[in-house]
């Protein structure tokens, strides 16, 4: 792929390596960071560190999620080639990109204009395919499409949108950091039409799912 050197690729299997010693283990998620491009969702000047451990500012007052915190909640969300995944926060289309590669059908909302325009040209340049990219609230869902298998929420929520839950099928997931400082790893399986069952795992931190008033 243009603009991606073995240079890259020798720091994305450092990366790799890196994710296994903090406890990632599944290999197609392993896989899909060994393979994605990193860098090229970031601005050039961050060439150099794309590839470490870290959260780097993408624009609008966002970030890329820390590769540590991408292959935690993809590896949460169980993803199987064909399942219908709904990724709430674009942003540098990274994490969508993850999900493209596990085979995914992905629709992914952002409510950035700018971050939006910016994936809509960057995944398919890139070789990726989602679905739909919605430009819109993603505390609403995209109700067109559901009920969905998977349901990713990368910002940090206040509290578990009544709209996602609907949208998601039975036996499906949803994986959600919620709080408002830091947030707790969530995880829901819908396991009857009205039971949903919740885990909730590790601390994290995450820039704010934000709604109409702020
Ligand atoms: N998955 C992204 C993470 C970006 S950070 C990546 O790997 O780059 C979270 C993103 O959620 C930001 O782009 C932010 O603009 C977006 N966001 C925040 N509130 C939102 C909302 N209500 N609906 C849709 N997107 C939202």
């Amino acid at each position: 792929m243009k603009g991606d050197t073995t240079k890259h690729q020798g720091k994305r299997r450092q990366l790799v390596s890196v994710l296994e010693t903090k406890g990632i283990t599944d290999p197609a998620v392993l896989k899909a960071i060994g393979s994605i491009p990193r860098h090229l969702f970031l601005d050039s000047s961050f060439d150099e560190h794309a590839y470490q451990d870290k959260a780097f500012p993408i624009g609008a007052e966002q970030t890329i999620s820390q590769p540590y915190t991408v292959a935690f909640q993809t590896e949460q969300l169980q993803v199987k080639p064909g399942m219908h995944v709904l990724e709430i926060g674009t942003g540098s289309g990274y994490q969508t990109a993850v999900l493209c590669h596990l085979g995914a059908v992905v629709y992914s909302i952002e409510r950035q204009h700018e971050l939006f325009r910016t994936s809509l040209k960057r995944l398919p340049a890139l070789g990726y395919a989602p679905k739909k990219l919605i430009f819109g609230d993603g505390y609403k869902g995209f109700p067109e499409k559901a009920p969905y298998d998977r349901i990713i929420v990368t910002a940090g929520a206040p509290y578990i949108p009544e709209d996602l839950l609907a949208q998601l099928k039975i036996n499906g997931k949803m994986v959600i950091p919620v709080g408002d400082e830091s947030q707790k790893m969530t995880v829901i399986t819908r396991t009857s039409e009205t039971v949903f069952e919740k885990l909730i795992l590790g601390n994290f931190r995450f820039v704010p799912l934000l709604g109409d008033k702020n």
